[in-house]
């Protein structure tokens, strides 16, 4: 008899999570009711938003409950349905989490035509990831032709689009990344100016020199000292979306060292600066003009992307935690079945 293998939170963290804040459950598959779908995991998103969901601290969203199952958006093959509109070998864009099966409801999911796009890029590129960098870039970041929009985690599932779009836009399109691997490729394969290496012993000489009219944008998604180097390089009027701060998702405490925000705000006020957080999931609304200018672009060849796949529900636990350390190389996808 098929079994549900599920990844369930056993504890929260204290800083980098481990293995044993998991545990992997197995349940019956569950059964779909009047009006529901059965759905059979085929891929699982990985996204540095679920550290997030480990933690019980006060967020724009409730955290996952101890026993409870990861949450995760997810590509599923319907397996049942008792839904119109759905036959089993459906292929849908879900929220089904860290696990084999799950029920839904028709209104929960998207169905997708994997003959237009390969379904996994309804979790990258073309999803949620590919949103936060549209409305990041476009309606905090507001970019004009011939600025300078610096985005760091560049090789990235959101950075990677954000630094493509501004390059669609007429910008100069500067990633920072970490490694050199990383770097050649956001530059010889996705098309940014340059690239500067946040590992190299002189990252803010050379993100200075990456800079030579100073950062109009700066999109951040990582936080920590590449941060605090980039909005240092701020011209007057620049604009800093805060999409992501993944080098500090980890921390316990405020790192050490002198409280340095009454400079930061002096630099707002004489540099007249606007920093504005935003939350994706407040956003769907603008995915029609996301996919307006997306879908070209891809179809163009002009938008490229990467994955990065990890084999078998097992090993989620383990990919995330690269994920969280920079080991991922593109958007971060688990292949559940075929
Ligand atoms: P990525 O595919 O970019 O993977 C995360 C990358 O972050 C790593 O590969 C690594 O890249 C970089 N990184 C990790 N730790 C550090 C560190 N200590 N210092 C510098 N870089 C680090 O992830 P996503 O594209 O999915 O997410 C990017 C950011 O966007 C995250 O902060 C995420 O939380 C945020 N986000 C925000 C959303 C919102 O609604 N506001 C929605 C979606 C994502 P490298 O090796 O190049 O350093």
């Amino acid at each position: 008899m098929a079994v549900n293998r599920k990844w369930v939170l056993a504890s929260r963290p204290v800083g980098m999570p481990t293995l044993e804040n998991f545990r992997l459950e197995e349940a019956p598959v569950p059964v779909p009711g009047e009006g529901e779908l059965l759905l059979r995991t085929l891929w699982l998103s990985l996204d540095p938003y679920m550290r997030g969901r480990m933690s019980a601290a006060k967020s724009y969203a409730q955290p996952v409950e101890i026993g409870g199952t990861m949450v995760g958006g997810t590509v599923a093959r319907v397996e049942a349905s008792n839904a119109p509109g759905f036959q089993p070998g459906d292929i849908v864009q879900c929220m089904n989490g860290w696990q084999d099966y799950a029920v839904a409801h028709p209104k929960a999911v998207v169905k997708l035509d994997p003959n237009a796009f390969p379904p996994t890029l309804a979790l990258g590129t073309l999803g949620m990831p590919g949103l936060t960098a549209f409305v990041g870039l476009m309606d905090i970041g507001e970019p004009k032709a011939g600025e300078t929009v610096v985005v760091s985690a560049a090789s990235g599932a959101v950075g990677s689009v954000v630094g493509q779009l501004a390059k669609a836009r007429g910008c100069r399109a500067v990633g920072i990344a970490g490694g050199k691997d990383k770097c050649d490729y956001v530059v010889n394969e996705l098309g940014f100016d340059v690239c500067v290496d946040h590992k190299a012993p002189d990252f803010q000489e050379q993100l200075k020199a990456a800079c030579p009219q100073g950062i109009d944008v700066y999109f951040e998604n990582v936080g920590g000292k590449v941060g605090d180097a980039c909005i240092a390089l701020l011209n007057a009027f620049g604009r800093v979306p805060v999409c992501g701060r993944i080098a500090n998702y980890n921390d316990t405490e405020l790192p050490p060292g002198p409280d340095r925000m009454g400079l930061l705000l002096t630099q707002v006020l004489a540099k007249r600066l606007r920093l504005q957080g935003f939350i994706v999931s407040e956003r769907w609304h603008r995915m029609g003009a996301f996919h307006e200018e997306a879908i070209p672009l891809i179809r163009s060849g002009k938008l490229k992307y990467r994955e990065d796949v990890s084999e078998g529900l097992e090993s989620a636990p383990e990919a995330f935690f690269g994920l969280l350390e920079g080991r991922n190389f593109g958007k971060l996808l688990v292949k559940v079945a075929d």
